[in-house]
């Protein structure tokens, strides 16, 4: 299993093999292409970072189109770095995009609904994706380093688990473009957040975090198989040129989104 890029014209996208699967649509977006100007020029798909909210529309509008996804039915949250995840249903449908959503402080969004998308956007922060194969259930993670110490990753494991009766041996996962290990600096309060194995003390005190490996290991935990986890292993920071990246940046910077949906069958 590997990432790859996926190019269409200027755009770029990467995409897990792992994910290739003809019953779903996937991809995480890069900052190249779109019609963005100014310090967030490119692909920006958020729309509260100080962008034209024309420009965010027509790049959402550009990504539909290149992964194959109905943007009126896509569904968006308003996440704020918690571990709240919504079952998302029809109801929900355009939320974020058509219209305003009301999906919350909520940083997480599974559905078995065909031909949903579901979109969670980031600038640093982990992506994470999971696919259910054996019950065709998908979801969509937004794992900051908040997210992933209140393990937003498993408890979306354990959710599907009880509410689509999954199991976490049929789950995959792609873990996106987001910080890495080389860049994700943490001051010396790492060591009551992090355990050993995932902080590398630095010789001014500081610590480097690796929530790639974090991210992977909680998921294990929570039932995934270590050959079912594809991490991108691309980070943000060291590839400010091509992705957005919030450390690098500041706050003027766009967002890069993860996106999942279950293609509609018969
Ligand atoms: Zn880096």
């Amino acid at each position: 299993m590997s990432f790859y890029e996926f190019k269409i014209n200027n755009r770029m996208y990467v995409k897990s093999d792992l994910f290739d699967n003809s019953r779903i649509t996937h991809g995480f977006t890069s900052k190249l292409g779109g019609v963005s100007h100014g310090k967030i020029s490119g692909l920006n798909l958020g729309f509260r970072v100080g962008d034209d909210k024309k420009s965010v529309l027509e790049n959402y509008n550009l990504v539909s189109k290149d992964l194959s996804f109905d943007l009126n039915r896509a569904v968006l949250s308003k996440q704020t770095h918690t571990d709240n995840i919504r079952v998302v249903t029809e109801s929900d449908m355009g939320k974020g995009i058509m219209r305003d959503s009301d999906i919350e402080d909520t940083d997480g969004l599974v559905t078995n609904i065909q031909n949903v998308p579901l979109v969670i956007f980031a600038a640093d922060c982990t992506p994470i994706l999971l696919y259910d194969k054996a019950n065709s259930v998908i979801a969509a993670v937004h794992s900051g380093w908040r997210g992933s110490v209140k393990g937003i990753a498993p408890k979306c494991i354990k959710l599907m688990k009880e509410v689509f009766g999954s199991n976490p041996k049929d789950i995959i996962a792609a873990i996106g473009p987001c910080i890495g290990p080389c860049c994700f600096e943490f001051g010396p309060e790492a060591i009551h957040i992090f355990s050993s194995e995932y902080r590398k003390q630095k010789p001014d005190g500081k610590y480097m975090i690796d929530l790639w490996a974090y991210n992977r290991d909680k998921m294990i935990e929570a039932g995934l198989s270590d050959e079912n986890i594809d991490i991108s292993r691309i980070c943000t920071a060291c590839n400010a040129d091509r992705f957005y990246s919030y450390r690098t940046h500041k706050d003027k910077t766009g967002r890069l989104a993860g996106i999942i949906m279950l293609r509609k069958t018969g």
